[in-house]
C-alpha cells in the first residue's frame, strides 16, 4: 500500500465526513450516472455538459464537497448543494495490517457499519467490497455469516466505499480491481451490485475494466443467468468448499443449489461469455482437505473451463476450525494440479487485522459508529 504521506493506521471517528452526510432530501451523487445527472442538470437549466465537469471532479479528482469544484459556476454549485451530497457515509476507521492490507469501516447514513478491504500486492490495487450489512446465509466458518444480518447496501453505498478508499491511496495510485468478497452474498442484492459495477466500470468514474471486477457468490443458478446476461463480462467466482452435496450443505446452510447444479450453472455462463469461472474453497484442516476431497472436486470439474482458488481456512473466535499446514494446503493443490484442474493457494493478507477474507464481522447496533 502506498498511502498518501502522514496517513498510517488511525482512528478518524472524531474527523467526521469528509463532506455533509445526507440530510432527507438530498440524493447521493453515487447514485447517479453521469447521464442521469445530465438529464437532471438539463431539466433544471444548466447545460448537460456540466455533468461532465462534477463527475471529473466527484471521480478522478475525490472531491469531498460541491464548493471544491473550481469550474463550476456559484449558481451551480448552490443547485448542487441544496440537491446532492458528495457522501452519504463516512470513514471512521483505516486499520493498516503491515503486510499491503487496510481493512476500512465505514458509517453508513442510518448508522450501520460497513467493511472494506484494501491490498496491495503485486503491482495492483485490489480492492475488496461488501454488498450487505451482515450475511443472512450463515456459512459455518465465516465470521460475517456467524456474525447476523441487518440489511442490503444501496448501490451509492457500495460505490462510496471506492470513494473512501481512493482516498487513502497515494495521488498516483488507482483502484485496480475490485471483489465482492466482503460481507455479504452478492446475488442477494445483484441489482445494487451491478449498478454499482457499472459505476466502478465506467470511464468517467473508477475505469475498472469489467474483467477486473468479481463476483463472488454461493452461486444460485438463476443469479448466476443474471450476471451472464450482464452487460458486463464480469468475472464470476463460485464459492464451493466440497463436491460432496451432504458436506456443502452442512458447512454452507444457505446454499442454494447442489454442487453439481452449482457447476453446471457457473458452467453455462462460461458457455455464454468464455470467462474462466473461479472456484473458491476454503480449506479447513479435518474436514474438506483430503486427498479424496480433492478428487472428487476434480471429478465434479472435469472438462469445465475452471480455475480453484484454495483458501486455507483463516482463523475466526470462537469458531470450532483449523487452519491446515502450508504443506496440506500445497498437497491439495498439487492433487488437484495432477488431475488437470488449475489451481493456487491464496495468500491471506490482512489476517493481523481482521480483514482477510471471512474474518469481516457485523458490528451489531451496540458497537454502532455514529
Ligand atoms: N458471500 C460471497 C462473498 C463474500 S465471502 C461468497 O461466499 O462467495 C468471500 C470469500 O471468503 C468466500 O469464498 C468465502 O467462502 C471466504 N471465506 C469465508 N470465511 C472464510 C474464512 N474464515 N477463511 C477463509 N475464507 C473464508
Ligand atoms: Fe455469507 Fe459468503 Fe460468509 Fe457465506 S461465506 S456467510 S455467503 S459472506
Amino acid at each position: 500500500m502506498r498511502p498518501r504521506e502522514g496517513f498510517a493506521s488511525f482512528w478518524m471517528s472524531t474527523m467526521g465526513p469528509d463532506c455533509d452526510t445526507a440530510p432527507q432530501k438530498r440524493r447521493p451523487l453515487a447514485a447517479l450516472t453521469r447521464e442521469a445527472l445530465a438529464g437532471e442538470l438539463k431539466g433544471a437549466g444548466f447545460a448537460p455538459y456540466r455533468a461532465r465537469q462534477v463527475m471529473h471532479w466527484f471521480y478522478p479528482k475525490g472531491a469531498g464537497d460541491f464548493a471544491a469544484m473550481k469550474n463550476i459556476p456559484a449558481g451551480l454549485v448552490g443547485y448542487l448543494d441544496s440537491h446532492y451530497v458528495c457522501r452519504s457515509s463516512h470513514m471512521v476507521a483505516a486499520h493498516d495490517s503491515g503486510d499491503g492490507a487496510t481493512k476500512i469501516q465505514i458509517a453508513l447514513a442510518d448508522g450501520e457499519t460497513a467493511e472494506a478491504v484494501l491490498m496491495e500486492a503485486g503491482g495492483h490495487v485490489t480492492l475488496c467490497l461488501s454488498c450487505q450489512v451482515g450475511c443472512p446465509l450463515g456459512c459455518l466458518f465465516c465470521a460475517t455469516g456467524q456474525g447476523g444480518y441487518a440489511r442490503d447496501m444501496d448501490a451509492h453505498e457500495i460505490v462510496e466505499q471506492a470513494l473512501h478508499a481512493q482516498s487513502l491511496l497515494a495521488r498516483e495510485s488507482r483502484v485496480s480491481n475490485v471483489v465482492f468478497m466482503g460481507m455479504g452474498e452478492p446475488c442477494l442484492n445483484l441489482e445494487a451490485v451491478l449498478a454499482a459495477s457499472e459505476i466502478l466500470n465506467a470511464p468517467w468514474a473508477f475505469h475498472i475494466g469489467a474483467r477486473k471486477i468479481a463476483i463472488s457468490t454461493l452461486g444460485d443458478p438463476r443469479c448466476i443467468e443474471s450476471i451472464a446476461r450482464f452487460r458486463l463480462p464480469v468475472t464470476l467466482a463460485v464459492s464451493l468448499h466440497s463436491a460432496h452435496a451432504e458436506l456443502r450443505a452442512r458447512l454452507v446452510p444457505g446454499a442454494p443449489a447442489t454442487p453439481q447444479e452449482t457447476v453446471e450453472a457457473a458452467w453455462r455462463y462460461f458457455k455464454s461469455t468464455r470467462r474462466e469461472v473461479t472456484y473458491e474453497y476454503v480449506l479447513l484442516a479435518g474436514v474438506n482437505d483430503s486427498t479424496g476431497d480433492a478428487e472428487a472436486l476434480a471429478r465434479l470439474l472435469r472438462g469445465k473451463r475452471a480455475f480453484v482458488n484454495v483458501i486455507p481456512y483463516n482463523q475466526v473466535e470462537g469458531l470450532p476450525f483449523e487452519r491446515p499446514s502450508s504443506h496440506k494446503v500445497a498437497g491439495f493443490v498439487r492433487s488437484l494440479e495432477a488431475r488437470g484442474v488449475k489451481a493456487s493457494a491464496r495468500r491471506s493478507l490482512g489476517r493481523g487485522v481482521h480483514a482477510a477474507c471471512g474474518q469481516l464481522r457485523l458490528a451489531r447496533p451496540a458497537g454502532r459508529l455514529k
